[in-house]
């Protein structure tokens, strides 16, 4: 599903199609946390919809809005997570850095024709994950693409892509308040669990350490970016009361609720704490999940 904020993208993506324009890459630029990746793989299912197969058939094109009950075999292949034609590349488990091999092997397969005789498309996410190297073998594909290929790119705008990829996509921005929080994997259900704990520390009716053990199963870093949007949101309600202004939209009533009962300064501390944590993370320091999630949640207890 498609967030209504961002159908104006999607519709641009889409008319392109409908005319037969489509570029080669696109760079979604926006801050982590706002759907850019569910965003392309949405275009890509509709891509490889096999009943939007008549590029120039645009009547049809503009016509399916989704796939979520399409049977063709792309539907089908794509909502199992397994269409021949459909590449996310992503940094492999524990590894923060996408590697200059899967570029290769995408490279490669993607210079072969589309197993499905369409359109192939590539997700690189985040593609600021790529070290110079594997940026530059990725550059020849984008200068040189062969047949119908799509590659996007997921800027998470930490300006490190290299001008020489940046130039050769089309941009598309998406902005704090186009937020698709309908996210796979139960992201919303994990973001209104760690909140109601939070809540829940702070209104002094549960111990912080006991949380929900399945929390230890989940990438660590993702709990931190959940934490830490939230914490941006009580940010914002503290500084500005405005509402568009936040990401965690659906939730501004108990936001604005817990916004109201920590300080400014309490609050920046803790936020310090969290990116402090984050960033080990993303160093790759190996922390004890349990310690680490039982740290955070004292320390959000005792900053109030
Ligand atoms: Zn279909």
């Amino acid at each position: 599903m498609i967030h209504p904020t961002q159908q104006k993208q999607f519709d641009t993506l889409k008319n392109a199609f409908a005319q037969n324009r489509l570029s080669h890459a696109y760079l979604l630029s926006g801050m982590a946390g706002l759907g850019k990746t569910n965003f392309a793989r949405e275009f890509a299912a509709f891509l490889l919809c096999e009943s939007n197969r008549s590029a120039g058939g645009s009547r049809r094109a503009m016509a399916r809005e989704a796939t979520i009950s399409c049977t063709c075999r792309g539907c089908v292949l794509m909502r199992a997570d397994n269409h021949p034609d459909f590449m996310l590349i992503k940094p492999e488990e524990k590894s923060r850095v996408i590697k200059i091999d899967q570029i290769r092997e995408m490279c490669e397969k993607t210079a072969q024709t589309a197993h499905a005789g369409g359109y192939q498309v590539v997700i690189i996410s985040p593609a600021d994950s790529m070290p110079v190297q594997a940026a530059n073998a990725l550059l020849k594909t984008l200068e040189e693409p062969s047949g119908k290929i799509i590659i996007f790119l997921i800027d998470n705008q930490k300006s490190v892509l290299p001008p020489t990829i940046m130039s050769r996509c089309q941009k598309i921005f998406f902005s704090a308040n186009q937020v698709d929080l309908r996210l796979h994997d139960n992201q919303l259900t994990l973001r209104d669990e760690l909140l109601n704990h939070l809540e829940e520390i702070q209104s002094r009716r549960v111990n912080p350490i006991l949380f929900n053990q399945a929390w230890l199963k989940i990438e660590l870093e993702n709990i931190f970016q959940k934490l830490i949007l939230l914490c941006a949101d009580l940010s914002r309600l503290q500084f500005a009361n405005n509402m568009s202004l936040i990401i965690n939209y659906d939730a501004h009533e108990k936001l604005s609720q817990m916004a109201s009962k920590i300080t400014p300064m309490a609050l920046q501390k803790f936020i310090d704490k969290l990116l402090d944590k984050k960033l080990m993370t993303a160093k790759g320091i190996n922390l004890n999940q349990q310690l680490c999630l039982e740290d955070m949640f004292i320390e959000w207890e005792n900053v109030l």
